[in-house]
């Protein structure tokens, strides 16, 4: 593992921002519990906060500012913007010119903010807390966030936002309830420390374990575990791979909060112009992994009989039955989105019949294609 030698000096206030909070989590707050133990009203209040903390973060910070997944009305970006302040990330800005040279330079240890390649330490929290080169403040690459009023004006009432969201909110919640200490401790300090390590998990853990699907070149993984704590952004092999789709997790049962949170806004209008890549795209890019993978093995391989041939023709009869698919669901959606009139009705049913053959062909030749790789994932390498 590599580590800057010598160390940076450390950034004082980030460290007593950051770390006063732990301090509180590990002894008021579980002392408190146990002598006054905590009600239902500030465990609701808990809970609305982390989800209201975490997705600003995930929707708003991440996937509508760095990525410009999809366009959001006024009072959504405000939203976002409060929740961002809540969960004390740093104002979007920032935080979004970082997370831009995360994706443009990832696991270049020098320019890569939070680089993976400097161990899990350095990129769930150390990077905040030294003054690291790459870390140094560069707005050249959020010149469009520099111009939306909503983060503009974040960025202007920061200190003030936080307060009132992470102490005066607390606070107003406590004295409703008629306990200032039980809504502090939980809504205040537990909630604000485990929605910041939830998020800094996508940094370490999300580049460390899982899967590498659709790029076996870089550290990002795909990871459903992971994906139930930061809000589906778990799948953080896809997201550095098509990181402008507002989607991590892209088969529906991926749990992925964020992306349903941005379709129902869809729905009430607040969302708009929703970006995501095309299944045909997801696939090739997912198969032609496998077949690179598969071609690597077979130089290694202690009997290599035919092997690489017939990779390389069931390969080649799948991108195919893809491509045919692509073309006919194509035809087919065209043809079901322009106004039907009834003598071009069989045309139309010409067109979904050979879809659906198509559709079946290809799934016939995804599971030749399994099959033989399973088949191929049992022999032996030198
Ligand atoms: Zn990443
Ligand atoms: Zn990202």
């Amino acid at each position: 593992m590599l580590t800057p030698s010598p160390k940076p000096p450390l950034r004082w206030l980030n460290l007593l921002v950051l770390c006063l909070p732990i301090l509180v989590c590990v002894t008021l707050v579980p002392w408190y519990g146990f002598t006054y133990g905590y009600d239902t009203y500030e465990w609701i209040w808990f809970g609305a906060l982390m989800v209201f903390c975490e997705m600003s973060i995930t929707a708003g910070y991440h996937r509508l500012w760095s990525h410009s997944a999809y366009k959001a009305h006024p009072i959504l970006k405000s939203i976002y913007a409060l929740g961002g302040a809540c969960a004390l990330q740093n104002d979007c800005i920032t935080w979004a010119a970082d997370h831009r040279r995360h994706h443009v330079y990832a696991d270049n240890n020098d320019k890569d903010p939070y680089s993976a390649g400097l161990g899990f330490w350095y990129s769930h929290f150390e990077w905040m807390l030294r003054d690291f080169e790459s870390t140094r403040e560069d707005y050249s690459n959020v010149k469009d966030l520099l111009k939306d009023p909503v983060l503009v004006w974040q960025r202007k009432h920061y200190l003030l936002l936080m307060l009132l969201m992470n102490l005066g909110l607390p606070l107003l919640l406590g004295l409703l309830h008629g306990d200032i200490w039980g809504s502090l401790f939980l809504a205040g300090f537990l909630r604000l420390v485990l929605s910041q390590h939830f998020t800094y998990l996508i940094n370490s853990a999300a580049h460390i374990w899982g899967q590498r699907s659709y790029d076996p070149n870089q550290t990002a993984r795909d990871n459903w575990f992971i994906a139930l704590f930061t809000f589906g952004e778990g799948y953080h092999n896809y997201h550095h791979t098509f990181a402008w789709d507002y989607r991590n997790g892209i088969k529906w049962y991926h749990y992925d909060p964020t992306k349903w949170l941005i379709k129902v806004c869809s729905w009430l209008r607040l969302a708009s112009d929703l970006r995501f890549c095309s299944n045909y795209r997801v696939e090739l890019t997912r198969l032609a992994v496998q077949y690179n993978a598969a071609l690597s093995k077979c130089e290694l391989l202690i009997e290599p009989a035919n092997w690489r041939d017939s990779i390389e023709h069931e390969y080649t009869q799948l991108v195919d039955a893809l491509n045919q698919w692509s073309q006919a669901k194509q035809a087919w959606y065209q043809a079901r989105s322009t106004k039907l009139s009834v003598e071009i009705h069989h045309d139309f049913e010409l067109l979904q019949s050979r879809y659906k053959a198509f559709r079946s062909q290809l799934h016939q030749q995804q599971q030749n294609w399994h099959s033989l790789l399973h088949s191929f994932s049992h022999l032996q390498t030198s």
